[in-house]
């Protein structure tokens, strides 16, 4: 039996509709930008895995370094005990970071680093004997499957058999020049009861690479600092380069009280997630009462093998050449982006740093569930190209050592896509 063969046996995969879903592609090896299957086709990895993959697969560099953190400490206990890659990760990441960043919460992966956020919210005004448990978020948000990620992520087929279950949440809309008056009217008059406000800053990913502009996000978190509202910036997605500067927070001028990261900090290599805050948060948690403890924790926490990944990562995203890639990719997904605007298959073309988006024109709604994203899914893995389209939309955000020729590629079978399908 082959890999596939073996897997419909034991798995059941997420965001999969088990019966009718493809049969999963044996991976057995990656280089760069591509993947390998065990039947020796090759994949351009055109969403960086589900886009946690910046500098490319198995990266020599990355995975000499966790083999060498392997031999010397695999784990520990992160209660009472502590270790070098962990303290220098948070050293490392607090220095990139906006200045009033203090502290750094290690967990496990996107929706935890989410979840200890909003506990470090809701228990700050718990810990203050204040009553603030309604949280803000934009319509459409995503920001992870746990319950608490998910209570703050837009009510959708992702959330409908639990919608009953999830918390109490204020859903606005993105902020544009004609909406921004009303919706600070809309969050003052709240303002006593909102413990935080949650956003993917710039581009709302799982939403279908929706983009709002930095400027009205800037002045939407500048009223929440007015109002007392702390806000949450879920960099999971846009951390570590992905729209054009290091961090989507480096667009705006107000800094968010608390940042959330995951994917990327890794290079895609472990699962890790973090969680960072200032000082006034991480002060609120100080006391002779033992109840004002944030008690939360996961058995994994500050792996010392992932946080040695995070630490290789760093030094390959803060070399020039890591700059150069972002920039490259940019300039060339804008010059693919005038090209194909106009084409009458196309809805609209957007792009936020290494992000490029295209919506389709189809017969029935921009959704999810809409029709053609299993045909253009198979179009582009017979091109040997991994897109996973969004339902009609269909993004590209490679790993940053994609080379240009791998770009073109991936391009001209968009073309040939939009000519033949
Ligand atoms: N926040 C955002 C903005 C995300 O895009 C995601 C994952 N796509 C998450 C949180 C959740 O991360 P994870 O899948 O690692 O739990």
């Amino acid at each position: 039996m082959n890999l596939t063969e073996r897997d419909l046996k034991v798995i059941w995969h997420p965001y999969t509709q088990m019966q009718t879903a493809m049969p999963p592609i044996g991976i057995v090896r990656g280089e760069g930008a591509c993947l390998y299957s065990e039947d020796g086709k090759e994949y351009i990895d055109a969403i960086s895995s589900w886009w946690v993959n910046i500098h490319g697969h198995a990266h020599p560099y990355i995975a000499a370094q966790v083999a060498k953190q392997l031999n010397n400490l695999e784990h520990v206990i992160f209660a009472g005990f502590t270790h070098e890659p962990a303290v220098e990760l948070a050293e490392r990441l607090l220095a990139l970071l906006p200045h009033n960043q203090a502290k750094v919460f290690y967990s496990d992966n996107g929706s935890t680093a989410v979840e200890v956020a909003l506990k470090m919210c809701l228990q700050f005004w718990y810990n203050k004997g204040e009553q603030r448990s309604k949280m803000l978020a934009f319509k459409n948000a995503y920001h992870g499957d746990t319950f608490g990620a998910m209570a703050v992520s837009g009510r959708s087929a992702f959330t409908s058999a639990f919608d009953q279950l999830l918390f109490d949440v204020e859903f606005i809309d993105l902020p544009t020049a004609d909406n921004i008056e009303s919706i600070k009217v809309q969050i003052s008059g709240l303002k006593t009861e909102l413990a935080c406000f949650i956003f993917e800053p710039l581009v709302q990913g799982s939403a279908g690479m929706l983009m709002y502009e930095a400027n009205y996000l800037d002045e939407l978190v500048l009223h929440c600092k007015q109002e007392g509202i702390f806000t949450i910036d879920d960099e999971v997605f846009t951390g570590f380069g992905r729209t054009g500067k290091n961090f989507a927070s480096d667009y705006l001028q107000h800094e968010p009280d608390i940042m959330c990261f995951s994917k990327g900090l890794t290079g895609g290599t472990m699962a890790l997630g973090i969680t960072t805050c200032t000082q006034h948060i991480y002060d609120a948690f100080l006391s002779d009462d033992k109840l004002k403890t944030l008690f939360h924790g996961h058995s994994f926490t500050a792996n010392p093998i992932a946080c040695a990944a995070a630490l290789a990562s760093m030094d390959l995203f803060v070399d020039p050449s890591t700059r150069q890639n972002i920039q490259r990719i940019a300039d060339s997904h804008a010059a693919f982006a005038l090209q194909i605007k106009d084409h009458p298959r196309i809805k609209t073309v957007r792009q936020t740093g290494t992000i490029l988006a295209m919506e389709w024109n189809t017969q029935n709604d921009t959704s999810y569930f809409n029709n053609l994203r299993d045909t253009l899914y198979r179009f582009f893995l017979a091109e040997g190209i991994i897109l996973r389209p969004l339902g009609n939309i269909v993004y590209i955000l490679p790993p940053y050592c994609i080379t240009n020729e791998q770009l073109s590629y991936i391009y001209g079978a968009i073309q040939k896509a939009l000519q033949t399908l």
